[in-house]
This record gives C-alpha cells, structure tokens and sequence, in this order.
C-alpha cells in the first residue's frame, strides 16, 4: 500500500511516501513560506497540488493531526462527520488543526478516491488516568471547556516505545518505560505496561519541561502578573511563553543546544545555567514517574536533543538511579512520527478493509483501490 503521509502546519507542508507493510521510504520532501509574502505557494492547496503532482499512485493518506481532544483515542478513516469532529478541536490547537483540515481538504479535493487516515499526537495519552488529567481547577472548566492535560507527541512517544519494547525483547504490553522526546518541543511520558499513564505537556505544548523557546511549568500567577501589574498585554504573554522562554530565553544566546553549548563552553554563565535548568526539570519528571511506576525497564531518548547530544543525556542520568537495585537501561533511539503515521494508516485501512472483504463488500469510494490494496495486505 501506497501511503502518504502528510505533516501540514500553519505555513508548511512536510511530506514523506512509503511502500507498506514494507515500510520503504519512496519520496519525502517539504514546502514552507506557505501563503507568506513573496511566496509563489499561496494555500495548502497549492502546496498539496504541488506533491501530489510529483507522487503518483498513492493508495492511502496517513495525515499528521495535532489535536483531537477526548473524541479520537485512535487513528481514524476521515469522513464527513470526522471532519466536523476535528473542527470542534480547533479550539484547543488553534495554530494547528486548522492546518491538519486544510491538507485533509486538499487531498480531498486533488484525490477524491484515496482513503484518508488522521494520526491524532494527543490519542496515545488518552489512556491518562482522571488523576493524571484534571487539573486543580473548578470541575466545571473541564465539563464546560475541557480544560485538561491532553499530552502531545503522542506517535514519538509510541514510536520509541515500540522499538524499546523490541530491543527489550518484549511485547509492548508488558513494559514500563520513560519516554523523553527532546527537540524543540519537549516531553516526557510515563509508559505502564504499554499505555501512556501520564506526560509532562498539558492543555496545550506549552506544559513540563523547559523547552527551546517554550517555558514549561510555571506558577501560572506570574502570567496575572505581568498582566495586571506590569500592563503587559495578553497576546504579548502569550508570545513570551511560547516564543521567548526556556533555553533560549535563559541563555540569551539561541533556543539551539548546539550553540547554547558552545557558549557555555567559552564560559557563558547563563549559558551553563540554561543548560542545568533544562537537565534539572528532566531529572524532576523522570524522577517523579519513577516513583509513579515502581519499576521502569528503560529511560528511552529521543528527538534532536536527545538523539544527539549524548553528554546532556549522561548529565540527566547521573545519579539518578544511584539508590535502586535494579536500574533502568538507559537508550538513544531515533524517532520516526512519519513512519508511526504510516504504520498506523496502514493498520487503520487494514482493518477496515478486512472487516469489508469478509462480506465481499468494498465499500471504499474507490473499488479498485481497494482490491489492491487487498492484494497487497494479502500479500
Ligand atoms: P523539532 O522539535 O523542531 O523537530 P529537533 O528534534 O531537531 O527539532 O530538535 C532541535 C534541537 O535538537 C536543537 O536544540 C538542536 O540543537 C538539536 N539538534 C537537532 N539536530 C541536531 C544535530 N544533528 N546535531 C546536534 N544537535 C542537533
């Protein structure tokens, strides 16, 4: 099966196209400055007619969707009604979804008999026990708006725990794992016995560990803070929060750990102290879901930071496990969300298919698409 996989955000479109169940990557590419001044490429539209004009014979689409609140706990095939559902999570990814819909549009539109999957970053968390999820908030806020912990980067986080379960030798199911994706974004998930059990991104991404650019966990009465007292206004705290915080804001050198490291090592003191805070706040989360799953078989890293940079992964673990018997494995292991997606839309259209040509039924919009990819999962 043929299958797409489409990662649409606010101004880009990052593509990459695979051959499964053989998990060959064919093509990958990506186009951003989408509808920017002095971009040629005005919409996802665009964008979209743009690869699929270099693409030929996709049988399947697996689209990347940041949010999908408490309607999807798995990946779904995109119809109408999943459509709406996805709309009525724009609130609560505003940046985000409205893209995811508009790549969802245009697919649908330049391929109108291609099945569609979307891979929500929020369902692998939404096995979160109540305890994990509510806030300390008035009950209602969650009733009313569903404020809650909802987590993201839900398909790294399965990604590398799949592939730990592997290396452990052992079924998904039966291990416990903390899984830390660090990149620019940055979380980190407690794994028992398979599921999410909880993660340190909340709401929204701007929860848990300092970040790139992003805070993390504050006391959120600095944010009423800077508002009433300081005269600072919404959309301006909201931009100090998510755009110039955490490493970079600390630092004040980049939101890169490259370059924070070699200004540290010329002896730039916020530098080294962006550096420990970051490295602390991971301890603190590993160390708190230690304790919350009794027993962890691997501390799992991942992600720009955590796949590269092996002196801050040692700097985390030093001294972390000194008083257990028996210790967790520590692993580097590369993330691949792409692959995640085209896994999951592969084993989504699978199951539908199957489920169809059981009662000799193919009911996909286009038929002939739909044997072959029988044919192929037959096969
Ligand atoms: P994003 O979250 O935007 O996908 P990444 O996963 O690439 O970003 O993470 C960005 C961070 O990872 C940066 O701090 C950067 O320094 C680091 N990083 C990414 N790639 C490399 C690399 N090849 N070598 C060293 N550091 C890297």
């Amino acid at each position: 099966m043929n299958t797409l996989v489409i990662n649409c955000g606010s101004s880009s479109v990052k593509y990459k196209f695979y051959s499964m169940p053989r998990e060959e990557l064919i093509a990958k590419g990506a186009i951003d400055k989408i509808g920017e001044k002095g971009s040629r490429i005005k919409n996802h539209l665009q964008a979209l007619e743009r690869v699929l004009g270099e693409i030929k014979e996709v049988d399947a689409i697996g689209h990347r969707v940041v949010h999908g609140g408490e309607q999807f706990q798995e990946p779904v095939v995109i119809n109408s009604g999943v459509i709406r559902k996805i709309k009525t999570c724009s609130g609560l990814a505003p940046l985000h979804n409205p893209a995811n819909l508009d790549g969802i549009r245009a697919c649908g539109e330049i391929l109108k008999n291609v099945e569609q999957v979307a891979v929500f970053d929020t369902a692998f968390h939404q096995s979160l026990p109540e305890s994990a999820y509510i806030y300390g908030l008035p009950y209602r806020l969650y009733q009313q708006y569903g404020i809650r912990k909802y987590g993201f980067h839900g398909s790294s986080h399965e990604y590398v725990a799949r592939e730990a379960a592997g290396r452990l030798k052992k079924d998904i199911s039966a291990v416990n794992l903390i899984t830390c994706h660090l990149g620019n974004g940055c979380s980190v998930t407690a794994i028992k016995n398979g599921k999410s059990v909880d993660t340190s991104m909340g709401f929204t991404p701007l929860e848990g560990l300092l970040m790139g650019t992003r805070s993390g966990d504050i006391d959120p009465a600095v944010v009423t803070y800077l508002i009433q007292r300081k005269k600072m206004s919404v959309s301006s705290v909201d931009a100090l929060l998510n755009k110039e915080s955490g490493l970079k804001g600390i630092s004040g050198v980049s939101n890169d750990m490259r370059k924070i490291k070699e200004a540290a090592g010329k002896g730039n003191l916020r530098a080294k102290l962006a550096i420990e805070i970051f490295v602390y706040r991971i301890q603190r989360y590993i160390s708190a879901y230690m304790g919350i799953l009794g027993k962890a078989d691997a501390i799992v890293f991942t992600a720009g930071i955590g796949e590269n940079h092996p002196d801050i992964v040692r700097k985390i673990c030093k001294g972390l496990f000194g008083n257990l018997k028996i210790k967790p494995r520590v692993m580097v292991i590369p993330t691949d969300e792409e692959l995640m997606i085209a896994r999951q839309t592969y084993r989504t259209l699978r199951g539908t298919l199957r489920g169809q040509t059981s009662t000799l039924e193919v009911r996909t919009r286009n038929q002939s698409v739909a044997r072959r990819i029988c044919d192929n999962i037959k096969k």
